[in-house]
């Protein structure tokens, strides 16, 4: 088999015109620079701790007493759709029927790839905050949807949405509205007079809404989570996502999850049972667990990230980048201007060499790259002494 197959026009290429322009992604091409240099990896956001060592022991049970080693059902083990929905309740007051509104799927990825696949028909727009998680759009292109992004922009040192913009970007070719709260890269948490706004806009043009809230228990300071089905009139129109992955620091077991209305949970199910059909099985088992852990422990996860957020922030601010103090997320948005920058794909490629540290350049988040070419991404969930170490070395960045 040959790379290319010869039509009349020249040679085919093998990957199809959706996903050709997208390439690999950023977070394969930064992790895989920081282990070839050694640096100290702030790109892909990943733990560099494990969570609580009773859940990986509940992982270890299951797998040991034969719990998930086979297919597990479809819609996920009834003791994590019990568990999630128990956590919408007591967190938000959400009432989901576990049997009928939650689905869980193989990390909010495939919940993600599965909501747009499942409700998108080709030539529909969906409307996404940008800078957007790069799966919202090779994913929106997979379904055949035209994205159209709304961008976030600086503002007395935080990223914030239009909703003048959101409301021109709507047209009778909308089909979705794709948001993020807490929001990565930019660290914005959406506030409800935001939300607010939003949900009458999807009600008023009869929109459905996917919202992915994998970050929902990363809040800081005064910054509060609003789930979107919370407000009047969203329940029967939203498609809430969540992952384990950030919030119990297990991000390489991939157990994520959709809530939704039983028809848009029974749509969404549509295209998931042919993308992985099940996955994880005994990690379900342990989510379930986690699940149920008492608030000290989410307390103390936040308390953690937010002494993490601090020292990252100072140490650049001090280095001097321009920062976006997040609200929320585990990552840091910065300007690289102040520094003499203004170009974060060749700031990122040459930072390892320079000074040991990977970060991501947050272009790759843009339609509009020249948007985003000054700002660059760094993840702080890492140990203090790492983060105390990354630094260090960024300090004599500044030429
Ligand atoms: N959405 C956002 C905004 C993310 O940052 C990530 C990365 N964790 C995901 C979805 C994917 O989550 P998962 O690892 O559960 O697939
Ligand atoms: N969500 C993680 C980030 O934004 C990366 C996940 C991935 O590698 N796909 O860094």
């Amino acid at each position: 088999m040959t790379a290319m197959t010869a039509t009349p026009s020249g040679p085919r290429p093998l990957l199809n015109r959706r996903l050709a322009e997208f390439g690999t992604t950023i977070f394969a091409e930064m992790s895989a620079l920081a282990v070839s240099t050694g640096s100290i990896n702030l790109g892909q956001g990943f733990p560099d701790t494990d969570g609580p060592e009773q859940i990986r022991e509940a992982a270890v049970r299951a797998l040991r007493d034969g719990r998930g080693n086979q297919y597990p059902p479809g819609p996920g083990v009834p003791e994590l759709r019990t568990a999630i929905a128990g956590h919408q309740q007591r967190r938000y007051g959400i009432g989901l029927d576990p049997d009928r509104e939650v689905l869980v799927t193989a990390g909010a990825t495939e919940a993600i790839a599965a909501a747009l696949l499942a409700l998108v028909e080709p030539g529909d727009e969906v409307v996404a905050l940008e800078p957007y998680y790069d799966s919202y759009a090779a994913c929106i292109a997979m379904a055949g949807g035209t994205r159209v992004p709304v961008t976030l922009r600086p503002h007395d040192g935080a990223f914030r949405l239009d909703l003048d913009e959101l409301r021109a970007a709507i047209t009778p070719r909308t089909r979705l509205l794709l948001i993020n709260t807490p929001h990565n890269p930019t660290g914005t948490v959406l506030a409800r007079a935001e939300l607010t706004a939003i949900a009458e806009l999807a009600i008023e043009r009869d929109l459905l809404v996917v919202t992915d809230e994998v970050y929902e228990h990363l809040t800081f300071d005064a910054a509060e989570h609003v789930p979107l089905a919370t407000l009047p009139g969203m329940r029967e129109r939203t498609v809430t996502i969540g992952s384990s992955g950030k919030t119990f620091s297990f991000t390489g077991w991939k157990v994520g999850w959709v809530t939704a209305a039983p028809d848009l949970v029974t749509a969404v199910r549509s295209a998931k049972q042919f993308l992985t059909y099940v996955s994880a099985g005994p990690f379900q088992y342990a989510i379930a667990e986690a699940l149920a852990l008492p608030d000290a422990y989410f307390d103390g996860f936040r308390a953690d990230m937010t002494a993490k957020r601090d020292l990252l922030a100072a140490g650049l601010a001090d280095a001097g980048f321009g920062v976006f103090r997040p609200q929320g997320t585990y990552f840091i948005t910065t300007d690289i201007r102040p520094l003499g920058f203004d170009d974060g794909f060749a700031f990122c490629r040459a930072l390892p060499e320079r000074c040991g540290v990977v970060a991501i350049p947050n272009a790759v988040f843009y339609d509009d790259r020249q948007a985003g070419a000054p700002f660059v991404r760094f993840a702080f969930c890492k140990r203090l002494p790492v983060l105390e170490e990354a630094v260090s070395r960024l300090k004599g960045i500044a030429p």
